[in-house]
């Protein structure tokens, strides 16, 4: 049984109406609208404009009122009670006997939403939402789920069967038919009835995810529907609390959050927790800051899961060298100032690491600085020494994206002495080169060392 919450104002169903005789009263675009609709549906459907005859709407399984006449359509809407026929009014829910919801379809996935007539605008603002929630391909996942359906229910019985297509939703070929790769899903779906395993464990599955540089609606529709879905989400310090919010209620949720002076878990121990939820049958999320990929040790997880013998995703996140130059307005690129750019971490095993100085300092190019704040001094020092001018725009930008968002601009000879008078202790980014000073606060009215917060 479905839960119902109070009483119901209509009575939410899908009809059949393959074939059958339907009848659109109007001209205009609403009414083409409606057979459209019905078309699409199979109807048979007439069209009536102008005078006509509601003699024979007794013929019609069904009448739409739409000609934006309001006499005629309420004469269409008293025919159509008398006649006992199922009839809707454009706009007049009062004379409706019955009302159609905004829909959401992807293939014979069909989402209906009302809001009881109060809204229209409101359902289909509440649709648009549910359209960026929806995977693209829930459609030919239920077109999969229906050429196979046969052929499970003559493999399992009750609640055998039940418990076959749970998993089959929530496991690794109902992916698999998600991201495309449907004729794998279709080989490993045959040698799965085939072998009749539905007492084997659930199969896990491992999805590296990228949470984004903090604010939440820079999280991706995949991350979202995943966090959904999780059983098990292992984060990191990065990952704040209004992100956490979109993880279902029950899941698991572990902090495996590194900084750089206490390692609460080592990379190997993350590893292992991984490996080990998935093995037991949990779909794991395993969610990191930014981007997987972009400093964020997302390779070696991948390998160790691969290892593992565990079917794994990546997700990609907005990293927070993209994050932060829109939230902050400095295009990392600049066809005047700025022709490459390149992502580099600050911190090494020993402090500064030992990168090729020479080359980051050559000019044209903006350098993103990731985990470079506890040593911005020593890094603007080597920059210079390799020929960078200490004159050159920096930018520090903490907390990129979320309300706490500091930025602080100057000059690279002056970086220690901004880091200390602002006081920058959360995540922060360090950005050098000419598009540093090209920030949306317009630097050249202000005096040249300035900070200030979001
Ligand atoms: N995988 C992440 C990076 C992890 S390394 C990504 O793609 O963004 C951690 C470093 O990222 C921090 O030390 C800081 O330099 C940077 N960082 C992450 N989020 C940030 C934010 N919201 N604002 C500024 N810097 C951030």
């Amino acid at each position: 049984m479905t839960e119902t919450s109070g009483k119901l104002k209509y009575f939410p169903a899908f009809m059949d109406l393959s074939g059958q005789r339907c009848l659109v009263v109007g001209a205009g675009a609403l009414a083409r609208g409606k057979a459209r609709l019905l078309l699409s549906a199979g109807a048979d459907v007439h069209v009536l404009t102008g005078e006509c005859d509601l003699e024979k709407i007794s013929d019609y399984a069904l009448v739409i009122a739409a000609s934006g006449d309001a006499q005629l359509d309420a004469r269409v809407a008293r025919a159509a009670n008398k006649a006992r026929r199922p009839v809707n009014v454009v706009d007049r829910t009062d004379l409706c006997t019955f009302i159609m919801p905004a829909i959401v379809q992807r293939g014979d996935v069909v989402i209906g939403i009302s809001t009881g007539g109060a809204s229209p605008v409101l359902a289909r603002n509440i649709r648009a939402r549910i359209e960026g929630l929806l995977p693209a391909r829930i459609g030919a996942l239920a077109a999969f789920a229906r050429a196979f359906r046969e052929a499970v229910k003559a493999t399992f019985k009750g609640p055998e069967r039940k418990s076959f297509w749970e998993h089959f939703f929530n496991g690794s070929i109902a992916s698999d038919v998600l991201a495309g790769r449907e004729s794998q899903a279709r080989e490993k779906m045959v040698s799965l009835i085939n072998r009749a395993e539905s007492h084997a464990p659930r199969e896990g599955q491992v999805h590296i995810v990228g949470a984004g540089p903090g604010n939440p609606d820079l999280l991706t529709l995949r991350a979202v529907q995943l966090l959904r879905d999780a059983d098990v989400v292992l984060y990191d310090k990065l990952v704040g609390p209004q992100i956490l919010d979109y993880v279902r209620r029950d899941a698991t949720r572990i902090f495996v959050g590194k900084s750089r002076a206490h390692h609460t878990h080592t990379q190997d121990e993350i590893n292992a927790l991984i490996i080990c939820h998935a093995s037991a049958g949990a779909r794991v999320v395993r969610l990191k800051g930014g981007d997987p990929f972009v400093f964020g040790r997302g390779g070696e997880e991948l390998e160790a899961v691969r290892r593992a013998g565990i079917a794994v995703d990546v997700v990609p996140g907005i990293t927070a060298a993209t994050g932060c130059a829109a939230a902050v307005q400095i295009p990392l690129t600049h066809r005047d100032h700025a022709q490459a750019v390149t992502f580099v971490t600050g911190h090494g095993p020993e402090g500064v690491p030992d990168l090729d100085w020479k080359a980051l300092a050559y000019l044209r190019q903006t350098l993103v600085i990731y985990m470079g704040a506890s040593n911005a001094g020593a890094i603007a020092a080597r920059l210079i020494t390799h020929g960078l001018d200490g004159e050159t725009p920096v930018a520090v930008i903490e907390n990129g994206t979320l309300p706490a968002q500091k930025t602080v601009t100057g000059a690279l000879e002056d970086l220690p002495a901004l880091m200390d008078t602002n006081d920058i202790t959360g995540p922060a980014l360090l950005v050098v080169g000419a598009v540093a000073a090209l920030d949306n606060q317009m630097t050249e009215f202000l005096p040249k060392t300035h900070a200030r917060s979001a």
